[in-house]
């Protein structure tokens, strides 16, 4: 480890991304040295420009499938592409992503000696047969299926961090985040908050995949982080996996409506088929990261942060009009 001070040089992979490009700004305004290596595959230098000019930050094009050989004293592996429009679109470059590139950073980790955390999902509990879901459940995951790519290869990446932590003893957080929302969606990243805000700005029919029964539990992106760093935070002995999320469920019926309502918008609901191995349910049990994170939990309700997204994307929008 370079050195044992409050600033830290740090690394986060897929940093031009939504989740990361928040992340990185947490970790500047705490004072470290930022270095964010992404391949622009899904993020964009658009969610960066503003910390271009900070001199603690350093922007790499950079794809984790390939090996990097810097020197930091801290890891966040959060590069893969995370929605299922894109990560359907060259799946094999997907689980690539997620093994090649944990392979990747755990020997970079492993060299440097240093923490390392995993941005790992709730879809490794698949389609569960169990509800909530909290972190001793396998999960219900097709191998073979347009989803598995993404799905198996961050199962995949879970069992090298957790083997690089039994063979190599590294210092290991494992965040399995479920759905986030917030300002830097890509706006056609094909998420269903995105989606649908972006549908009913623009006056057009919001999609509903299915009948819209089933459900998910939506975080605002800033609680998000604050578990992020709670979590890197924690003793080495804590290695997760640890359940991040908003156990706020709801059909994607009520956030379509939820959405008109606060957009005041006239768009009407179509309902197109659902997609193959798409999940009923989700919700996370969050009992873990409470009792591990001091306390942890959600604080930003569900309008709030649609009404924060809503005039991001309303701004975005204008822009481009
Ligand atoms: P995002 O698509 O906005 O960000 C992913 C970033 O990774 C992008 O900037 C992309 O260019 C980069 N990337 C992709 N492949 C890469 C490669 N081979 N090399 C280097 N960079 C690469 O998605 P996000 O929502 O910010 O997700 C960030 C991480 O969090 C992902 O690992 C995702 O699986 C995980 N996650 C997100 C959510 C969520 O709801 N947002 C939920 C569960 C897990
Ligand atoms: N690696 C890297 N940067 C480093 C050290 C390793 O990118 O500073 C990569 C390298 O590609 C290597 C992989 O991490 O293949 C796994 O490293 P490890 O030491 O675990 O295994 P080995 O080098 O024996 O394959
Ligand atoms: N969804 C939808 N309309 C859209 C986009 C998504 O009804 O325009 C549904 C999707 O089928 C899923 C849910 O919303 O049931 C959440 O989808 P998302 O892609 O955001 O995340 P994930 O399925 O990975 O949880």
């Amino acid at each position: 480890m370079r050195s044992h001070d409050s600033s830290k040089r740090v690394l986060v992979t897929g940093g031009a991304g939504f989740l990361g490009s928040h992340l990185i700004e947490r970790l500047l305004d705490q004072g470290h040295e930022v270095v964010c290596a992404d391949n622009l595959f899904t993020g964009t230098k658009r969610n960066i420009a503003h910390l271009l000019p900070n001199p603690h930050f350093e922007f790499l094009r950079h794809d984790v499938t390939f090996p990097l050989y810097i020197e930091v004293d801290e890891i966040w592996n959060l590069a893969c592409p995370a929605s299922p429009v894109h990560y359907s679109h060259d799946p094999v470059q997907t689980t690539k992503t997620s093994v090649h590139g944990a392979i990747n950073l755990l020997g970079l980790a492993k060299r440097l000696d240093c923490r390392i955390f995993q941005a790992s999902t709730s879809e490794v509990y698949g389609d569960p047969s169990v509800h909530p879901q909290r972190e001793e459940y396998w999960g219900n995951v097709n191998p073979i299926g347009p989803r598995s790519c993404y799905d198996e290869g961050k199962r995949c990446a879970e069992t090298l961090f957790f083997d690089y932590h039994r063979q190599h003893g590294l210092d290991i957080k494992v965040a399995r985040i479920f759905n986030t929302y917030g300002p830097r969606m890509h706006p056609n990243d094909g998420r269903v908050v995105s989606n649908f805000i972006v549908q009913a700005l623009r006056g057009e029919n919001i999609t509903i995949y299915g009948e819209g029964q089933q459900t998910r539990s939506f975080c605002y992106v800033d609680d998000l982080i604050d578990g992020f760093i709670r979590l890197m935070a924690t003793e080495k002995d804590f290695t997760g996996p640890c359940n991040l999320g908003n156990p706020a469920e709801m059909t994607i019926r009520e956030l379509a409506e939820t959405v008109i309502a606060l957009t005041n918008s006239g768009s009407k609901l179509v309902f197109k088929p659902l997609p193959q191995d798409d999940p009923m349910q989700r919700q996370p049990d969050i009992t873990l990261a409470k009792s591990r994170l001091g306390g942890w939990e959600p604080q930003v309700k569900l309008e709030d942060g649609l009404r924060r997204t809503i005039a991001y994307f309303d701004a975005l929008l204008g822009e481009a009009r």
